[in-house]
């Protein structure tokens, strides 16, 4: 069996649709899938058709961002009740925080003299939750950057006008709407924080104060001596593991689908916590 429980359709910033993705996860050799777009669960349907056709297990999932000592922290909701009320909630509070940092960015843009950014942007984000990747396309558009890279280091990025801070919810109220949800909160991809080894513990402290149940040991390829800490983390906390691949796009090797080293047997695995 191969969990792969950390994916990403093009629901929120994946490329495949949620039923090309299951049939790329069935086909790689994945048993059990969960999707986790970014804060959206709009996905999880038109997966879940996909994975009777496959004949694979579907879990449903989300991943949230948070804030926690001014960093951007993810994470991860497994085996949720999509319907639940509170998550519902919880979803539009993370939409409305982008929307309202979208429209600051908008209005430093303008003044930086970018004619209608917030209208060109929405444009091109269609159904797509805005965010700076869209207005970094506008502006390479209308030939004010001659691509998104130089969009984001001329407009968008550090120190620029259209840097501004994200203003996520906390790690509590987002662990709270999973656990509502009768999910299982999973802290997200722990190494990328870049954090000292006594920080990640202090991260950690906060989550399972939280509430939180899960840290991802596993996510997409990494190097052995990262997963040996998170191991050691999960012991002293007394967390569950969770693994996935954290996939966003067929052509990133690193991140595919089932592929990763699987969970070390010292690890309680997180879906002992559902079955
Ligand atoms: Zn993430
Ligand atoms: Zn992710």
């Amino acid at each position: 069996m191969i969990y792969d429980l950390h994916t990403h359709s093009n629901a929120s910033d994946g490329v495949l649709s949620p039923a090309a993705l299951v049939t790329r996860a069935r086909q790689r050799g994945v048993t059990h899938l969960a999707l986790t777009d970014h804060d959206t669960v709009n996905g999880l349907h038109s997966a879940r058709q996909q994975a009777e056709i496959e004949g694979i297990a579907l879990i449903e999932g989300i991943e949230f961002s948070c804030l926690w000592s001014s960093r951007s922290i993810h994470v991860v909701g497994l085996n949720i009740d999509s319907a639940s009320a509170p998550l519902q909630e919880a979803i539009s509070a993370q939409q409305e925080a982008r929307d309202s940092r979208a429209v600051e960015i908008a209005k430093r843009l303008e003044k930086a003299g970018i004619p209608e950014p917030l209208e060109g942007a929405r444009r091109i984000a269609g159904d797509a939750v805005l965010g700076r990747p869209h207005f970094a396309r506008y502006l390479v558009e209308i030939g004010f950057a001659s691509s998104v890279n130089a969009a984001f280091k001329q407009y968008l990025g550090a120190g620029k006008p259209g840097d501004i801070k994200h203003r996520w919810p906390d790690i509590h109220s987002m662990a709270a709407a999973i656990l509502a949800a009768g999910g299982v909160p999973v802290l997200a991809h722990p190494a990328k924080y870049e954090l000292t080894r006594t920080k990640l513990r202090e991260l950690v402290a906060t989550f399972k104060d939280a509430g939180g149940l899960a840290l991802e040991v596993i996510s997409g390829q990494q190097a052995p001596n990262e997963t040996d800490t998170l191991v050691q983390i999960t012991k002293q906390f007394e967390l569950h593991a969770s693994c996935g691949s954290d996939f966003h796009a067929p052509d990133q090797p690193w991140q595919e689908l089932g592929s990763f080293t699987p969970l070390p047997s010292a690890c309680k695995p997180v879906w002992q916590l559902w079955h």
